[in-house]
């Protein structure tokens, strides 16, 4: 959430960056609705510093025996508190049509996001790795998780409906060990690892930025009214909401979680396998600092490069995009995708997403730090995908299958994986 006074104090620039997302948003109107909120406040003040005069009057008017004088007050008062409370309904009504709207203004872009429309327009910066080209057929990852009894993806849709798989035996070890796997490098980082609620109320939503834009893509609890969160960026900064940190150090937290997403909107699209799924386990880096631009840029920097490392270590091909500004989520001022080579797709898939998001998330959940000179500020907050899995498995059954249909399993996750080296249907 952007601040009112620099909203109104910016308004140009603000409705051009939402025009430059694409984002329908009208600055004008807002502002508007904000001035009719201070009119109306100002009137319903007036009227309360009047009645309350017209209330010491018709006391003392009652002190003093004067009845018939006192009755007659009493009357225009009443008349005065009928007008307020009408005032003061139609005040509530603007200031929340006010803070729906002031929640969908989306943050500013960093001045080095390229303009673009959609995630074609993504600008590539580094890559690591070749795509190798096989000697042989490339098998896509449901062939090989399905020949090699990883995966029952018919089983899955049978008990979830779509968008569900079943992962087995080694499929299942593969998912746990790229899980722990990114724990243990954000426990060598410093990260603190936390086990969190994904069973959220709406306000921790709201808090982060997820509500009401995206509000469709959660699932919704009939009992409680308790929302699935997609990611764990929601608990890990709703955690903080309305406390003051102590942010001289920055504050990084890690969670493993299962993600909930509707995906709806996505109808027919990547609807093949593991990419694009209901339910998913995710590794998410979340940092907290204090309101400083260039120490938001290198940690954003190393957020991706923790994720890099994963991936080097996964000897998986990947390139990291800038995103572009019609790609870009509506709470982020600067975003990365690393991108993993997927053989079947003959093209990168996103499988990691890495965003600085200012004092946007702060300012909407209350997190707060006093300054060098002791004045409380807004935090910066920041995330990264660690690993996402299954997505993550994609890449890796499909960069590492061989010849004869077995899967190599990378020398650094193998510890992870009971030290087997290699996945083969077991006789
Ligand atoms: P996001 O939080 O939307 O930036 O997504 C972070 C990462 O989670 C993505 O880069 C994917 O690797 C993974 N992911 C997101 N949505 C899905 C989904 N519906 N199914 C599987 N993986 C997903």
């Amino acid at each position: 959430m952007l601040d009112i006074r620099m909203i109104r104090e910016r308004a140009n620039e603000v409705q051009e960056a939402a025009d430059r997302r694409g984002i329908d948003c009208d600055i004008a109107k807002l502002l508007e609705i904000e001035e009719g909120c201070r009119q109306r406040r100002a009137a319903v003040e007036a009227m309360r510093a009047e009645r309350n005069a017209r209330s010491a009057l018709i006391a003392s008017l009652i002190r003093e025996g004067r009845k018939s004088e006192a009755e007659k007050e009493k009357a225009a008062a009443a008349k005065l508190t009928d007008r307020m409370t009408a005032d003061e309904a139609e005040l509530k009504r603007l200031e929340d049509e006010r803070d729906r709207r002031l929640l969908e203004v989306p943050n500013w872009i960093s001045p080095d996001t390229p303009d673009g429309t959609t995630d074609e327009d993504n600008v590539e910066i580094r890559r690591w790795g070749e795509p190798t080209a096989a000697e042989f057929p490339v098998k896509s990852h449901v062939e090989l998780g399905e020949e090699l009894d990883l995966l029952d993806l018919r089983r899955g849709v049978k008990v979830g409906g779509s968008r569900q798989y079943v992962l087995k035996g080694p499929g299942l070890m593969l998912h746990r060990a790229v899980q722990q796997m990114a724990l243990d490098l954000l426990d060598d980082e410093g990260f603190t690892l936390l086990d969190v609620p994904v069973m959220a109320k709406e306000e921790a939503f709201y808090a982060t930025g997820f509500f009401p834009v995206g509000l469709d893509q959660a699932y919704r609890l009939e009992e409680g009214g308790h929302y699935l969160a997609g990611t764990a960026e929601v608990p890990l900064v709703a955690m903080y909401a309305g406390e003051t940190l102590d942010l001289t150090e920055p504050m990084r937290l890690a969670a493993a979680t299962p993600c909930f997403r509707s995906e709806v909107g996505k109808a027919g699209k990547d609807v093949h396998g593991l990419y694009r799924v209901h339910q998913f386990a995710k590794v998410e880096q979340v940092v907290i600092c204090r309101a400083d631009p260039e120490l938001a840029d290198q940690w954003l920097e190393r957020i991706l490069a923790h994720a890099e490392k994963l991936l080097r270590l996964l000897e998986l091909p990947y390139r990291v995009v800038a995103v572009c500004t019609g790609d870009l989520s509506y709470k982020n001022y600067k975003q990365y995708d690393i991108e993993t080579w997927m053989p079947s797709r003959g093209a990168y898939g996103e499988t990691h997403s890495a965003s600085n998001l200012l004092d946007f998330q702060a300012r909407r959940a209350g997190i707060r730090y006093r300054d060098d000179i002791g004045r409380l500020r807004y935090a910066y907050t920041l995330n990264n995908t660690m690993a996402a899995t299954p997505r993550i498995l994609i890449p890796l059954l499909e960069n590492h299958q061989q010849a004869d249909g077995s899967i190599r399993v990378p020398e650094a996750l193998r510890p992870y994986m009971r030290g087997m080296g290699e996945i083969r249907l077991q006789p």
